[in-house]
């Protein structure tokens, strides 16, 4: 659609990617450019007035692949790797995957934002910054967009979120924002491995989430000492999630929000359902890290051999799973305290073996080894 209401078939400009920008950011640049209404630039873009409002992914099939001629890349890239569906299509069925990319379902289908923290947009003002004077003006970049990213990775700092919900082309130094509150070292610390994780269900390009959740139920049924999650004791998990310095930034800052209710950990690992929802895979696989049970690297490179990897984390006594402390304090000998774990006596061996803390604990032990 031109300034005067006439449908285009190519667009008079139509500038290449800047940066990691997401797709709105690059609408937000060309409409700068265009001078035109926001209502004209949604047509002109998208073949609907209203386009702006849909800042997360507006819908680039059709009209904008047609008006672009395909110079930005095909719509299914575009939607992979410039909106935060991305994040979203990297969890979700092959069959909701195949449709979205060939433009036979709409993006939105996969956006499981009620079940999470509502995504705003969010920009780093280190990054403005930088992006300022580099190219005279900021932009909106792809990582701080995904679900679970609060810390800019290259910053290290809280980012800030568009508070209000105007539907406008604007790029970030425009509208009413606040800095995400973060309060301490420990929740930068467990944020930032959100980020990081973040990213890596995004850049994945599509995940199996059972074979995921088959690597969560390891990490946390060998964190607690039990043979399979079914042996988990929900409570307990639940009222150690709580205390975490993770969960407690969730309910200091959105206390609204429904992303992690009670014994949500038990059910990721239990449901038949599984769970594609982003935003709470990012926050496990940082608190599974916050724990030292896994780190995000090792948890999404489906290394196997989790165990020998979370052995060498039990730096000290206050990171061995309780449970294994008091089970080991409380036994005569290794066969005894494998029966309460409910581990072979060959692995609560090598534990003890490999970790200070577990053989203080086992000191009194008649046959240690
Ligand atoms: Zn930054």
């Amino acid at each position: 659609m031109s300034a005067t209401g006439m449908p285009l078939a190519e667009l008079p400009i139509a500038p290449s990617w800047t940066g990691d920008e997401t797709l709105y950011s690059w609408c937000c640049r060309w409409h700068r450019l265009t001078l035109y209404s926001t209502r004209v630039s949604g047509l002109a873009l998208f073949g609907v007035p209203s386009a702006a409002k849909v800042r997360i992914a507006p819908n680039p099939f059709g009209h904008f692949s047609t008006v672009t001629k395909g110079l930005l890349g095909s719509p299914a890239d575009i939607v992979r790797r410039r909106t935060a569906v991305g994040s979203f299509l990297a969890m979700a069925r092959n069959t909701d995957r195949h449709r979205i990319e060939a433009g036979a379902l709409n993006p939105a289908h996969v956006l499981s934002e009620k079940t999470g923290i509502a995504l705003r947009l969010r920009y780093c003002s280190g990054c403005v910054k930088r992006h300022q004077n580099l190219w005279g003006m900021a932009i909106w970049r792809v990582p701080h967009q995904l679900p679970g990213a609060v810390i800019c990775l290259d910053h290290g700092r809280p980012l800030i979120e568009l508070v209000e919900q105007r539907q406008l082309w604007s790029l970030p130094d425009n509208g009413t924002v606040r800095e995400i509150d973060v309060a301490s070292r420990s929740e930068i610390r467990s944020l930032s491995v959100a980020a990081e994780a973040a990213v890596c269900i995004f850049e994945s390009g599509g995940l199996e989430v059972e074979e995921l959740r088959e690597r969560a139920q390891s990490v946390v049924s060998e964190a607690y000492g039990v043979l399979d999650a079914k042996r988990l004791d929900p409570e307990r998990v639940d009222s150690d999630w709580q205390g975490s310095p993770l969960s407690q930034w969730c309910k200091r800052v959105f206390p609204d929000s429904n992303a992690f209710p009670p014994m949500w950990i038990t059910n990721v690992l239990r449901s038949r359902r599984s769970e594609r929802s982003p935003l709470r895979w990012a926050f496990l696989v940082a608190y599974f890290e916050e724990r030292s049970w896994s780190s995000a690297k090792v948890f999404f490179s489906g290394d196997r051999d989790l165990s020998s990897h979370q052995l060498s984390f039990w730096g000290d006594a206050a990171d061995v799973p309780s449970l294994i402390l008091h089970a080991c304090t409380r036994s005569a000998n290794a066969n005894q305290a494998a029966k309460i774990i409910g581990v072979t006596p060959g692995t609560v061996r090598d534990w003890v073996r490999i970790n200070a803390a577990l053989a203080g604990a086992t000191s009194h032990w008649t046959v240690r080894r």
